[in-house]
């Protein structure tokens, strides 16, 4: 309770309220936020009915109606200035059936799939092909200029395969060697360069075919039984005018113990090149290695749809800017693999997130006076499938983002019991953290400062 608390006052203090008495204003907001009320809607959003809110599926009606009702009967305008509280998302679903091998020298080494590697593609094809692709491993295959690197130099990987490490390098402090460098790709933090949607941004930019990570489970902070779950099944993609097609050919995951055995046929070590990649000197390898990959695509488009709301701001000066409070909606719907009844529920994951998204909405109708600053409470789709809705929305916003402040996003709420500390991931990045401050420490909370 006490973190969406802060949430609100945080949000209260950026929206123009002045520091006095802001307690007193903000009690009939915070006393709107019940556990029962949140448990009602975290109940209705994850239960069988929903069949865990896959983008695209009957939960996905549900789910949007459900949310959109409740925007309604609190009094929320609709957010879409066509009248109506949807923003429609189109989206394409993939499934993928692939079949690969590496081959070094005269050798071939077959893979098995999923428990080997996964391969998908974001391009809309029925079919797609790499044959005979070089191999070149290129560390962490990140180019960051702000930090004086680039994992490329001057080698040219259009065509090939690129071999990457996931994360990003950790870069030891020269002065206590026993702790990462802060001003390094955000020190223990995982910067964006670290996360795969990068990896396979920047291979299809440099015009490799292919783009293969190796997974490790610490580094990447999940097992490999994640990236098989999550990439063997139907994934989806925005469905764009050109189909994707500038998106990487294939992207792929490999398991430690083939890479380490790819590594070792081609006369590298896995270890050593893995330390040779934590340097601004590294240079790509070139292995004595190819590729092949051949991926069967079934494809299916349909529309699927952000819920956005309004609570129109007070004050005729600022109300044309706005503050978003945004969840996603969606979860990972019913999965062949899982027992029982098959359905991933996202109770945690993010039920809880949306129906916090609707308590403040509800919230913030109860502050007097209204907030000086428009507030948009959006339930974004397909963020499990990466982001979907949310990108869309920001290709396609439906307020200018040059007058939109912030968004503070809610993903799983806290569901451990009341907690002394409250982490800032975003420290450094606005002067949110400032009031975050503030309201921390009115509660006789810890703020703990880290970057993401
Ligand atoms: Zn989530």
């Amino acid at each position: 309770m006490k973190i969406i608390a802060i949430l609100i006052a945080l949000s209260l203090v950026k929206i123009g309220f002045a520091a006095d008495s802001e307690t007193d204003r903000l009690k009939p907001a915070l006393d709107a936020i019940t556990a029962d009320g949140l448990l009602a809607h975290i109940k209705m959003l994850a239960s069988d009915e929903f069949e865990g809110r896959a983008p695209g599926s009957k939960g996905e009606e549900l789910s949007i109606k459900y949310i959109a009702d409740q925007f309604k009967t609190i009094g929320l305008i609709p957010g879409n200035p066509d009248g109506t509280y949807f923003q429609e998302v189109p989206l394409a679903g993939i499934k993928s059936a692939p079949t690969a091998s590496f081959v070094v020298g005269e050798q071939k080494m077959a893979l098995n799939y999923p428990d080997d590697y996964v391969a998908s593609s974001a391009r809309l094809q029925e079919q797609i092909k790499v044959d005979n692709s070089d191999i070149v491993f290129v560390g962490y295959g990140i180019v960051a200029p702000e930090y004086g690197w680039n994992d490329y130099k001057d080698v040219d990987v259009r065509g090939k395969t690129l071999l990457m490490l996931i994360n990003d390098p950790p870069i030891p402090d020269a002065k206590d060697p026993g702790k990462l460098d802060d001003k390094m790709f955000g020190g223990r933090a995982m910067t964006y360069y670290g996360r795969w949607s990068y990896k396979y941004e920047i291979a299809a930019k440099k015009g490799a075919a292919a783009a293969v990570i190796i997974h490790e489970t610490e580094p990447a902070a999940y097992p490999y039984s994640v990236v098989r779950t999550s990439w063997s099944k139907e994934n989806f993609e925005l469905d764009t005018p050109d189909k994707n097609a500038g998106a990487v050919s294939v992207r792929s995951w490999i398991t430690l113990d083939v890479a380490k055995k790819l590594l070792a046929d081609s006369g590298q070590d896995f270890d050593a090149l893995k330390k040779s990649a934590i340097s601004k000197d590294f240079r790509p390898v070139a292995l004595k290695a190819k590729a092949n990959f051949e991926i069967k695509q079934e494809l299916r488009t349909f529309k699927s749809h952000n819920v956005i709301a309004k609570l129109e701001g007070s004050d005729p000066k600022w109300k044309d800017e706005y503050v978003i409070f945004s969840a996603h909606w969606d979860h990972l719907g019913k999965h062949p693999e899982l027992s029982g009844d098959q359905i991933f529920n996202g109770a945690v994951d993010n039920a809880s997130g949306v129906a916090t998204l609707i308590s403040l909405g509800r919230a913030f109708t109860k502050v007097n006076p209204s907030p000086k600053r428009s507030l948009l409470f959006m339930a974004t789709t397909a963020e499990e499938a990466g982001l979907l809705g949310a990108k869309y929305y920001a290709l396609h916003p439906l307020y200018p983002l040059m007058k939109t402040l912030a968004d503070i996003n809610i993903d799983s709420m806290n569901v451990w019991g009341k907690t002394r500390d409250v982490e800032d991931t975003s420290f450094g990045m606005s002067t949110l953290d400032d009031a975050l401050a503030k309201r921390a420490q009115a509660q006789g909370r810890r703020q703990h400062l880290s970057r993401r």
